[in-house]
């Protein structure tokens, strides 16, 4: 592997020390309440119970208080609205995916936008797209945490997306926009995907398809993030991204290790702030 190595999990442990520190120094306010992060979820998605264990855990471990709700849509309804009117509930979370489609859209609409810590609600993605201030998706924040931690510059630059999802590729078109890169968003429908890698200066991949991107399409000066998570029957988390393309880019995350452990940082970083914005304001009552 000759591409630096855009190291996840050393982020991590440095978000986590001083998000830890940031839920210390709440704890002290005249408020002096922990605050909490409310994880909602139900139906018997394997990833969703993964995302939500995740969350308690690393929660826990910078200091805040955690519940998991796990009820049919129609109470998890009452609960979203509850936890909306809860001054100790800081941060709300969806876990992905809930046991009906419509019934999850009724529970993220519901979600306030103040408290909407893993940028889920309409109202978030509409103010990330016109370039205001936003909660945004984590994975889309990670990627842009992992470029800004090892000082990769981004404005002027062409950055190519592979994958439109609203979680990652689209939330990540906007984040590099607002920092001036020049961006293109590669789907299904883009008939040469390697004419576009092969133009990137920085490589986004955001498909769900392993080892999509390949050596023959990247130039060598390619900055290359990999949010790709893609389990096989085998059990091996495989990147979107070839291993071998370390041999030839510039800088690469590795999977895994890159974008996974600093995902939840995001949710816990964007938490915090939407605490210490709680605090200030009963601070100021
Ligand atoms: P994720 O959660 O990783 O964003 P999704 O399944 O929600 O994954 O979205 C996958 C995205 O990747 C879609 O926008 C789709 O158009 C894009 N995509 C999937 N396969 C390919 C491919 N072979 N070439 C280009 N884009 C692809």
């Amino acid at each position: 592997m000759t591409a630096r190595v855009l190291d996840g999990r050393a982020l991590a442990a440095d978000l986590r020390r001083d998000l830890a520190d940031r839920v210390a120094r709440l704890a002290t306010t005249s408020a002096g309440r922990t605050p909490r992060l409310a994880i909602f979820r139900n139906g018997g998605s394997p990833a969703a119970a993964m995302y939500a264990a995740g969350l308690e855990r690393v929660a826990k471990g910078i200091g805040l208080e955690t519940s998991t709700v796990e009820e049919p849509t129609a109470a998890l309804l009452g609960r979203v609205a509850e936890a909306n009117r809860d001054p100790t509930v800081a941060g709300i979370v969806v876990a992905y995916p809930l046991e009906d489609p419509e019934g999850a859209q009724r529970v993220i609409e519901l979600i306030v936008p103040d408290k909407d810590v893993d940028g889920a609600t309409p109202t978030n993605a509409g103010r990330l797209l016109r370039g205001e201030p936003a909660f945004v998706p984590a994975t889309a924040l990670a990627v842009i945490a992992l470029i800004e931690a090892h000082g990769v510059r981004v404005a002027g630059r062409r950055a190519v997306i592979v994958g439109r999802s609203a979680v990652v590729g689209r939330p990540v078109a906007s984040l590099l926009l607002a920092r001036d890169a020049t961006v293109v968003i590669c789907h299904r429908a883009t008939p040469d995907l390697a004419v576009e890698t092969r133009r990137a200066e920085l490589l986004v991949a955001a498909a769900g398809v392993a080892g999509l991107i390949t050596r023959d399409m990247l130039d060598p000066s390619a900055i290359v993030i990999d949010c790709g998570i893609n389990t096989a029957g085998d059990g091996v988390i495989r990147g979107d991204v070839d291993p071998a393309v370390a041999d030839v880019v510039a800088a690469m995350t590795p999977v895994p290790g890159g974008v996974g452990p600093v995902t939840p940082m995001m949710v816990l970083r964007q938490t915090v702030e939407s605490a210490e914005r709680l605090a200030g304001a009963t601070g100021r009552s």
